[in-house]
């Protein structure tokens, strides 16, 4: 008899995430007692501001408690638009903007709303591990454009060109990268936006959720190709930048056509984003924007002092990276070597469970970004960790045959 409960062919399709297989394995290792420290996750390690929190306080007691408009408080999308022209120098209308339950909700409302079976979406690898998935529930067809670390990960426009076809629906593009680092410069982004003009099937989607934290200038691909906004949706929100992942507030901003459609995707699955979250999200777009310098300044200092520390091994190729908290080394060093507790390294899977096992370090494999040979490391952790995550590495590295 068929199981009621079986899994539908959209969710089948969707792999075990490699990044959940390695905590996994480090929990495990965890509960037997061992000393595991973990480099895997994105999410900063700072807290949200107090008068954010403050003022979620504040709206809770105020009554802000009922169902907000689908498409976020007014307040906030006037925080968002606000924030838009201070920091990218355009001003979208209200109604250009939708708040979602996190920027993952974005691009699933975007995908859902406008792919029909077959249609593709370009995306750039490495990428964010859940861009190809949410295209695949979606019904979209992934195609991955891969790039390493010679043009720094970032795609040329003639790959571009060579790369849309007729059933290109969307190009996704992430900026600064996660897990690269990468971030595309204004003359990068020109030069993609020459491309796109040639190709008015294609909608342009920008992840800019990382934008505060961009230790070269960060553009926006909407200020830089405004000629371009009718099919272009920028995703963003304050997880990142604010370190409130767990508020879960992100948003788009895109021609009235596609926030309309998106919203009606959002009404049927989670209505409005949550009031009190929403409160918190316009104290920190209002609020002092100081800490944002800061904080990047920090993950800079950071950053550096593990790339310097994972090339000194010899073994991992550490390029630096221009923005977000994560570094990407290329691992292929290492293959073809025996560990020290006799484990032959064939991939970068292979690196990090040895790695995990033998040393306590748990890193994620770049096949899970669809980039094998690379491993990602997380930088938002204590200066304690990464020194002592790096003494590890260092020692892993050392004992290889
Ligand atoms: N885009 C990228 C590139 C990310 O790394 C993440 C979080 N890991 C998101 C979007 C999702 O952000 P949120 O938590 O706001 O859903």
């Amino acid at each position: 008899m068929s199981d009621p409960f079986r899994r539908s062919a959209r969710i089948d399709a969707v792999e075990l995430s490699e990044i959940l297989k390695i905590s996994e394995l480090a929990d495990a290792l965890k509960r037997e007692g061992r000393d595991v420290i973990t480099l895997g996750t994105g999410e900063p390690d700072f807290s949200t501001p107090p008068h954010v929190i403050h003022a979620a306080h504040q709206a809770a007691l105020a009554g802000e408690t009922t169902y907000t408009l689908t498409a976020g408080t007014l307040e906030l999308r006037r925080a968002i638009a606000a924030a838009c022209q201070r920091e990218n120098g355009y001003t979208p209308e209200t109604a250009e903007i939708i708040v979602c339950t996190g920027a993952k909700q974005v691009l699933y409302n975007a995908f859902a709303a406008t792919l029909d079976p077959g249609d593709e979406v370009l995306i750039v690898a490495p990428y964010w591990t859940s861009y190809p998935d949410i295209v695949t529930v979606c019904d979209g067809k992934p195609v991955v454009m891969p790039t390493s670390a010679e043009t720094g990960f970032r795609i040329t426009p003639e790959q571009l060109r060579d790369a849309i076809g007729p059933n290109t629906r969307w190009l996704l593009l992430n900026s600064p990268s996660n897990p690269s680092g990468a971030v595309y410069s204004a003359a990068d982004l020109e030069a993609l936006a020459e491309v796109l003009r040639d190709a008015p099937h294609v909608g342009i989607m920008v992840d800019e959720i990382y934008q505060h934290i961009s230790y070269v200038p960060f553009r926006s691909f909407r200020a830089i190709a405004s000629d371009l906004a009718d099919r272009t949706l920028i995703v963003n929100g304050v997880s990142k930048s604010y370190a409130m992942t767990g508020w879960r507030i992100g948003w788009g901003i895109g021609p009235k056509r596609l926030t309309a459609a998106m919203l009606a995707v959002q009404s049927q699955i989670t209505s409005g984003a949550s009031s009190v979250a929403q409160a918190a999200a316009v104290a920190a777009l209002d609020g002092d924007q100081q800490l944002l310098a800061e904080r990047s300044d920090d993950f800079r200092e950071r950053r550096d002092m593990l790339a310097a520390a994972l090339n000194a091994t010899g073994v991992l190729d550490c390029p630096s990276a221009d923005g977000a908290f994560y570094l990407f080394p290329g691992c292929a060093r290492a293959f073809g070597k025996v560990t020290a507790g006799g484990r032959r390294i064939e991939s970068d899977a292979d690196f990090c469970t040895a790695l995990l096992e033998e040393e306590g370090v748990a890193l994620v494999p770049g096949r899970a970004f669809g980039t094998p040979g690379y491993v990602r490391l997380s930088y938002a952790y204590s200066r304690a960790s990464l020194t002592e995550a790096a003494t590890r590495i260092a020692r892993f590295c050392a004992n290889l045959k």
